[in-house]
């Protein structure tokens, strides 16, 4: 079968690669019909994840269930799915508390040895183990392209929003519009949030935030801390998403914040970094960061998209076949496309 390799920074390629076969009873395979490639993947793509020469990348992923081993029982062979980035196993002190983002054996599609040494999606067919727990059924009508969302950047914005314990009337600042930025806008208005501003610097993405009824502030053009006070009597907003992960916009959305209020940090932080933590105390602030519970939000995620509350449709713009994986790495590493979705 052809996947889609990293070989070395900048350089990704389509090779042919053996056929994946059931190792474990709670296994399936998933011939791939559309995966999607992600702002994670371009982590890989420039060498900061590190991930074998020849390891095939990719963790956002419809298809259709070829074979299933004797343990599965939510999906059968024939039937479409779509899968969630990371898996686990259902059983660990942290997966029966519902944590399963923190599974003690979680593994994740396409990131190497350093997250399970699980191959990834962008590829012809895809192991998926823990298949009872990791995939869904496709609800009737969703397109490929949609629902490859609810598995990863939906259900991050979904996350992001559910965390930061956002309330019916509140008003929220999502930072980052990049796709699951403007995902979190549109699960703040789902939630309720009586105002979001939606902070980029970048004039296309600032018009789907509004087109998703979020109020757009330009980073640079505009003033972000007098919009927002202006907007709500001087206090700051009740809840801020960082959908960056960069000490600079931590440092904002701790003056963006209202006393009180509480900031969820989805952007990835790797490093050490300084913010002003006297501010934060003095200001009683919540802070909290991590990796999405994809997999415990996954059906609610699902069931908004289904009805239609959720809707990513807009932030697909651009498909490509697989083979031409290097041209859409570069296309989307030039930021010429929010989400691209590559076709088998
Ligand atoms: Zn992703
Ligand atoms: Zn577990």
């Amino acid at each position: 079968m052809r996947a889609v390799t990293y070989q070395a920074p900048g350089v990704v390629s389509v090779e042919e690669r053996p056929e994946p076969e059931l190792l474990d009873a709670e296994d399936a395979i998933v011939r791939i019909e559309a995966s999607g490639v992600c702002g994670s993947d371009l982590h890989i793509y420039h060498g900061r994840v590190q991930v074998e020469p020849g390891f095939t990348i990719g963790h956002e992923y419809v298809g259709t269930v070829t074979a299933a081993g004797d343990a599965v029982t939510t999906v059968a062979v024939g039937d479409r799915v779509l899968g969630c980035f990371q898996t686990a196993c259902g059983r660990c002190w942290f997966c029966r508390r519902g944590l399963y983002q923190r599974c003690e054996h979680s593994r994740t599609f396409g990131h190497g040895a350093t997250l399970g040494s699980l191959q990834g999606t962008q590829a012809e067919l895809a192991l998926v183990p823990h298949a009872d727990l990791v995939l869904r059924r496709v609800p009737d009508g969703m397109s490929a392209e949609v629902a490859l969302f609810a598995g990863d950047v939906m259900g991050t914005g979904f996350h992001a929003v559910d965390a930061s314990g956002l309330r019916p009337g509140d008003t929220a600042a999502v930072m980052g519009l990049g796709p699951v930025g403007l995902c979190a806008v549109q699960v703040a208005r789902a939630a309720g949030a009586a105002r979001v501003y939606a902070i980029d610097s970048v004039p296309e993405r600032l018009a789907v935030a509004e087109s998703f009824g979020a109020q757009p502030v330009h980073l640079s053009e505009q003033d972000v801390r007098a919009t927002i006070r202006a907007g709500t009597e001087g206090r700051g907003v009740d809840v801020c998403i960082d959908a960056v992960g960069d000490p600079r916009v931590l440092a904002d959305a701790i003056r963006l914040t209202r006393a009180c209020g509480s900031i969820q940090c989805v952007g990835v932080y790797a490093e050490r970094a300084e913010v002003h933590l006297g501010l934060m105390w003095l200001k009683a602030l919540s802070v909290r960061g991590g990796q999405a519970n994809v997999i415990g939000h996954v059906d609610r995620v699902l069931a908004m998209m289904s009805a239609g509350v959720l809707d990513p449709t807009p932030l697909v713009t651009r498909h490509m076949k697989l083979e031409e994986a290097a041209d859409a790495y570069g296309a989307f590493d030039r930021r010429e496309a929010l989400k691209i979705v590559l076709t088998p």
